[in-house]
């Protein structure tokens, strides 16, 4: 690990720097984000979308049903034909009470026939309401889909002109630091994960939440080179303004 020590006007540019990432972290981060919620939103409309499929597939196998009863239907209506003309034509009693049980016996078929089909009409319109009902979901989301993306696109815009604006500054407040203590600045901060510079509050380290030893402390107030907290080893500066 390169140490060194710093001006305190070093410091102060590099305390500077450090916000400037910070923002430039959180810029890029918000602008990662932004897509998310239209994401969302496509899943909750191909999620109705399959629903109406599902919902079609359903119609189209009740339709198929209905048109089979429809057909039973129509046998059964000729086979009534028949018993009737069988009973007109019998020559016997036996013949005669085949006719009649055949004839109840296409009525029955027909009767439960009628009562399935009007079940599946039932359902049918159960499935045309809730596919209504899913179709204008769909297309509200469509609509929010389209708008969100327009505001994306316009915070998107606003974020990459900030970030510009940014990196800038960035540029600009490198250029009036030596390369090494950049370098010192980029190795800490790959380290710290961003954070290598903390302010004291209340003699507590802000990065680790450890109290600062008085010797540390002393040395902070004095302004006497750099101070390393102890137990994170972050460097710790006071706030103007702040005392303790
Ligand atoms: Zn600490």
């Amino acid at each position: 690990m390169l140490m060194l020590d710093l001006s305190k006007e070093d410091l102060e540019k590099l305390i500077k720097l450090q916000e400037i990432d910070s923002k430039i972290i959180k810029l890029e981060l918000k602008l990662k984000e932004l897509p998310e919620e239209i994401k969302r939103f496509e899943e909750i409309a191909q999620t109705r979308r399959n629903k109406i499929a599902r919902i079609d597939e359903r119609i189209e196998e009740l339709s198929q049903k209905r048109k089979e009863l429809e057909k039973i239907i129509n046998e059964n209506y000729k086979k009534i034909e028949e018993a009737k003309k069988k009973k007109a034509q019998a020559k016997n009693l036996e013949d005669y009470k085949e006719a009649i049980k055949m004839k109840a016996e296409a009525e029955k078929s027909i009767i439960k026939a009628t009562k399935e089909i009007e079940k599946i009409l039932k359902e049918l319109n159960q499935l045309f309401r809730e596919r209504e009902k899913m179709e204008t979901s769909v297309a509200e989301f469509e609509r929010k889909i389209a708008k969100k993306e327009e505001e994306v696109q316009k915070t998107q815009k606003m974020l990459e002109r900030k970030l510009q604006e940014l990196g800038g500054l960035r540029e600009q407040l490198i250029s009036e630091i030596s390369p090494e203590v950049v370098e010192f600045y980029e190795e800490k901060k790959y380290e710290f994960g961003g954070n290598v510079f903390v302010p004291v509050y209340n003699k507590t380290c802000t990065g680790c939440s450890m109290q600062v030893p008085s010797a540390q402390y002393t040395k902070l107030l004095r302004g006497e080179g750099l101070v390393y907290c102890p137990n994170c080893g972050r460097i710790l500066f006071i706030e103007n303004g702040s005392r303790g």
